[in-house]
């Protein structure tokens, strides 16, 4: 078999959900890909997409066993479950003890398992994905792709809260940073379309979706973050507030009387974009209702730029040199007028608009939105699921080679 034509399964499992992507190895667009919905729920569904074709189909069982069966029917269905070589697995949080892929061995189940709790919604369903799948599939080799990994590079000076030091010592508590697997992605991407030197370069990448975090990557290495022990920290997102004084949270817990998990969920699901608005949690929305004069909208939007911009600019300081910033994510690759308003608060660092280039790179259509002058300011487009695809052919391969030349010298 060659390993052109080998495939690679990228698995996200979440509490009711698993997303799949099947990759060809080389080839950047999934082959198949879709979602699970309403595991452990009524009426559970499996959408696959396939090129231009979408699909929907029940589930016989609300289980990520059944969701993964459906998964491996369909490749059984396409002559492609032969070519099945590895499985990647996304997985929240790494803690300190990952700062990258991993071939998934016994040990490391139980290192994810004992990082569990910094990540209590994420990484158990993530476990829970990774048993099934070697449950049934045992002779390909798993691999585990961790969102925190790519920041584990942090200076103590970037992760360090000023907290008692038995709070980090005893707890963990520090700021160990998410979407690590897309800042990475962007960063290799922007390297190459500025045509700048992998190891002499300063990246800002602003990661803007439904969740949003900013990095700055210097010479190909997270060195400072906005997202913190948690995803709460940092940019405004569409129902996360990113950074507030928690003397406010304390004082409102004093006033309302409210539980850590009513706090807890108001700051994960009402807050943000949504909060602010009164209106949505979506972007585009936003943009639509902020264009027609809507107050609550305009005022989201607002705080969302400026809070980026203030944070783009800080991370500025924690690089060498500032080459360009980037934008990414939902919003990154689509909301030119977004971009537009952060890069015009961001003229203090010289960076210069190409208005017209930022209108044409919405939709998929990556590409340089400034004037020739550096820093640059860029698009690119992100795709999480390739990069965990590469990293587990790597890993699968070098594993392969390994056993070879243990053959060889037995
Ligand atoms: P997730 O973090 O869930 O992966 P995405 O990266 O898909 O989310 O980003 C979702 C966000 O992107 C939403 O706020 C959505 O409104 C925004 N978005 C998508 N397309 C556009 C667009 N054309 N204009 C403005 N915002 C957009």
């Amino acid at each position: 078999m060659s390993t052109e034509t080998s495939l690679i399964l990228v698995l996200n499992s979440g509490s009711s959900s698993l997303k799949f992507a099947v990759h060809e190895t080389g080839a950047r667009t999934a082959l198949l890909s879709g979602l699970a919905e309403r595991l452990g729920a009524a009426q559970p569904t499996i959408t696959f997409k396939e090129a231009d074709r979408k699909a929907t189909h029940a589930l016989p069982a609300a289980t990520h066993t059944a969701a993964l069966d459906a998964v491996l029917a369909e490749l059984t269905r396409h002559g492609w479950l032969d070519r099945l070589t590895a499985i990647g697995h996304r997985v929240v949080h790494g803690g300190e003890r990952f700062a990258a892929s991993v071939v998934i061995t016994p040990q490391v189940i139980a290192d994810i398992e004992s990082c569990s709790h910094l990540a209590p919604l994420h990484n158990p369903p993530a476990l829970l994905g990774i048993r099934v799948a070697i449950e049934r599939l045992p002779t390909i080799p798993h691999v585990a792709v961790l969102d925190t990994a790519f920041h584990q590079t942090m200076p103590p000076r970037a992760y360090m809260y000023a907290l008692p030091m038995w709070v980090y010592r005893d707890h963990g508590v520090r700021r160990y940073g998410f979407h690590g697997t897309s800042h990475r992605f962007v960063a290799q991407e922007a390297v190459q379309m500025l045509d700048l030197d992998p190891a002499d370069h300063g990246l800002v990448i602003a990661h803007l979706g439904n969740g949003s975090s900013a990095t700055a990557v210097q010479d190909g290495r997270s060195v400072d973050t906005t997202m913190g022990m948690t995803p709460l920290e940092g940019l405004v997102m569409g129902t996360r507030p990113g950074d507030v004084d928690p003397g406010a949270l304390i004082y409102l817990m004093r006033r309302t009387g409210w539980t850590v998990d009513e706090m807890d969920a108001m700051l994960n699901k009402q807050c943000g974009l949504l909060g602010l608005s009164e209106l949505s949690n979506d972007c585009r929305e936003l943009g639509n209702a902020a264009a027609e004069g809507h107050e609550g909208a305009n005022l989201a939007l607002d705080v969302f730029v400026h809070r980026l911009a203030r944070h783009i600019g800080g991370l500025a300081m924690s690089l060498r040199r500032l080459d360009a910033v980037v934008f990414t994510g939902g919003i990154g690759e689509n909301a030119a007028r977004i971009r537009e308003m952060t890069l015009q608060r961001l003229a203090p660092l010289g960076i210069e608009l190409d208005a017209e280039a930022n209108r044409r790179c919405v939709g998929g259509t990556p590409g340089l939105i400034s004037t020739g002058n550096k820093p640059a300011a860029l698009v690119v487009n992100t795709n999480e699921e390739w990069m965990i695809a590469c990293d587990t052919a790597a890993l699968a391969r070098a594993g392969a080679e390994e056993q070879d030349s243990l053959k060889e010298i037995a």
